[in-house]
């Protein structure tokens, strides 16, 4: 299972993975975007840290709460609410507990995913961060029903939103900024695909 101080570990391995990336996102989103995803995700994880770090949660759902409405609040662009809705609805799927077993945690992913499409209405192939998120959440529902451990699934999880954050490369964007450019926007990978993947890959390293 992953307790509470590891949905803390987890927080803390994505934002320092975002910190080592700033300057790359920024990149990718300056060439189908306005140059600030890095600049706006490593600004909300700051916020988060501190704010985690301020007033210790003692289950999911307060501890994530805690995450999405500082994600909301901290970040300007379009990123801020999608990833705090995101955080948000991961703790009202988890509930007032304190760990979270492969399926538990399966499912309130796929509820902060819910939360994600709610809000931004993004589809399959739209280029953004819904296709690294959705086919890492369908992987880890197949590791769970194959009767994967919570380590085989989340590491199917983040391999899945690697190959779903690479094949938005040659994609036309038709959500966001990025959208604004038309066929312009092929040939890059997108911003909010490539740090959802690390998300990922923070949560594959701490349940590893
Ligand atoms: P902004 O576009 O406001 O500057 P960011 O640069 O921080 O915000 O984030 C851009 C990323 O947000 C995109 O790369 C994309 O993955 C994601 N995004 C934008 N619009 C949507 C949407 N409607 N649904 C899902 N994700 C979206
Ligand atoms: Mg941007
Ligand atoms: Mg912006």
């Amino acid at each position: 299972t992953l307790t509470l101080d590891g949905f803390v570990r987890w927080l803390e391995s994505f934002r320092a993975r975002i910190d080592e990336q700033t300057a790359y996102l920024t990149e990718l989103d300056s060439a189908i975007g306005d140059a600030d995803h890095g600049s706006n995700m490593a600004r909300g994880m700051a916020a988060v840290m501190t704010k985690v770090g301020e007033s210790p949660a003692a289950t999911a759902d307060e501890l994530f709460k805690t995450v999405g409405m500082t994600l909301v609040t901290s970040v300007g662009g379009a990123s801020g609410p999608l990833y705090g809705t995101f955080f948000l609805r991961v703790g009202m799927a988890a509930g007032p507990v304190s760990e979270c077993d492969a399926a538990a945690l399966a499912a309130a992913l796929r509820a902060g995913l819910e939360g994600v499409v709610a809000r931004g209405k993004a589809e399959a192939g739209d280029k953004t961060m819904f296709d690294a998120l959705s086919p890492a959440l369908d992987a880890m529902d197949a590791a769970v029903a194959a009767g994967a451990s919570l380590e085989e699934a989340t590491a199917a999880a983040r391999d899945a939103a690697a190959t779903g954050r690479d094949a938005t490369e040659p994609l036309v964007a038709r959500k966001g900024r990025a959208s604004y450019l038309g066929e312009r926007s092929a040939g890059h990978l997108d911003p909010g695909a490539t740090s959802t993947a690390l998300l990922f890959e923070a949560l594959a390293e701490v349940t590893a």
